[in-house]
């Protein structure tokens, strides 16, 4: 098969290719660098059905090429994370309704499957966990910026729905809860990467609000495998689904175990939101996926422990940091203060 990801030098979209390129697929990656990184899919540029467009998917043209040449569009090019939402915000919004709009209308002119990646966000503060899939969304007013991701997710999600019911173009949107793993950087704010960069460094470890806000992570494998399985069944088409793990940790106990597993030294402090993001940042105290959907579609429940998942991270830091370390111990400090 022959595949397109939007955003394939991402986290997320370097591990998808990755996964496809060992099953013997093909794949093309379209990707502008703007939160992704060339040294996410350096190891898979000697593959020969490997293959890397450095551009944006506003390149009507190249977009266009691309889909051809593909049987299903991955369209993972999006602004994430909380610290990017909240410092960027027209980035944000352009980046995800635009970019989407003209994925799904590329794709459609050929009825291209198109796999839209979307976020757990969506749910916004609703307090009924686990969350379902057809359950309300609760979003905070327009005048907190947080919110503005949320709902740019789900504009994303309403008009690849609408191409689906609209123009038979077929789809399936997956939303993702707390991905984490090696290579996702902590440069947009999300908490791993962080926690384990500071527990390295020494530095302390800053838990954002009480710490008692709890999240459920999940190993990004695991989430690979998810997406994998929902591409080979018809039944996902048309259908939005939770793809996480329902293994509930505080944001204080997981401060804990990175310093634990680390073997680190890092004292664990505690910083006000307003300090953290901007004043009056609204956050969400708990968030978790009902699995029910994803089980029901694909048989398959992520399972990895997350202790196992940290210390991959942990491992990912020290390679990455190992080698600018014997030679030049400046530069090390910048790489590692830019993730
Ligand atoms: N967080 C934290 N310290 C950090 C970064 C994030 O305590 O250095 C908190 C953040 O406020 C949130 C949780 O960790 O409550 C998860 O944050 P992340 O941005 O990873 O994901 P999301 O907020 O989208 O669940």
């Amino acid at each position: 098969m022959r595949y397109l990801i939007t955003g394939g030098a991402g986290f997320i979209g370097s591990h998808l290719a990755e996964a496809l390129l060992a099953r013997g697929d093909e794949v093309f990656i379209l990707d502008d660098l703007s939160t992704g990184s060339v040294e996410n899919v350096r190891h898979l540029k000697t593959n020969a059905r490997f293959h890397y467009f450095y551009d944006s998917i506003s390149n009507k043209h190249l977009l266009a090429e691309l889909v051809d040449e593909s049987e299903v569009v991955f369209h993972l090019a999006a602004a994430v994370g909380v610290r990017l939402i909240v410092e960027s915000p027209v980035r944000t919004l352009e980046t995800n309704v635009y970019g989407t709009q003209q994925v799904l209308d590329a794709a459609s002119k050929k009825k291209k499957l198109v796999f839209t990646a979307s976020t757990s966000e969506v749910y916004g503060k609703s307090e009924k966990v686990p969350f379902h899939e057809d359950a309300d969304l609760v979003l905070g007013p327009t005048t907190k910026g947080r919110w503005s991701y949320a709902a740019s997710k789900a504009l994303d999600e309403f008009l690849t729905l609408s191409y689906w019911k609209e123009k038979n173009q077929p789809v399936i949107i997956a939303r993702f809860f707390n991905t984490v793993g090696p290579r996702q950087t902590g440069r947009y704010g999300m908490v791993l990467p962080n926690f384990v960069r500071q527990a390295i460094e020494g530095s302390p470890i800053t838990v954002y609000g009480s710490g008692q806000q709890s999240r459920c992570f999940c190993d990004v494998r695991d989430t690979i495998e998810a997406i994998v399985r929902l591409l080979g069944t018809d039944r996902s088409v048309g259908e939005v689904v939770n793809v996480g793990t329902n293994e509930e940790i505080s944001i204080d106990a997981l401060a804990c175990l990175v310093k634990e597993r680390a073997g680190s030294s890092s004292p664990i402090t505690h910083v006000p939101y307003d300090q953290a993001y901007e004043p009056g940042f609204e956050d969400m105290l708990r968030r978790v996926p009902s699995l029910e959907k994803l089980s029901r579609l694909t048989g398959f429940r992520p399972s990895t422990p997350l202790t196992e998942t940290i210390d991959r991270v942990i491992d990912h830091f020290h390679a990455r940091l190992a080698p600018a370390t014997r030679s030049i111990d400046g530069i090390a400090t910048t790489a590692a203060a830019s993730d």
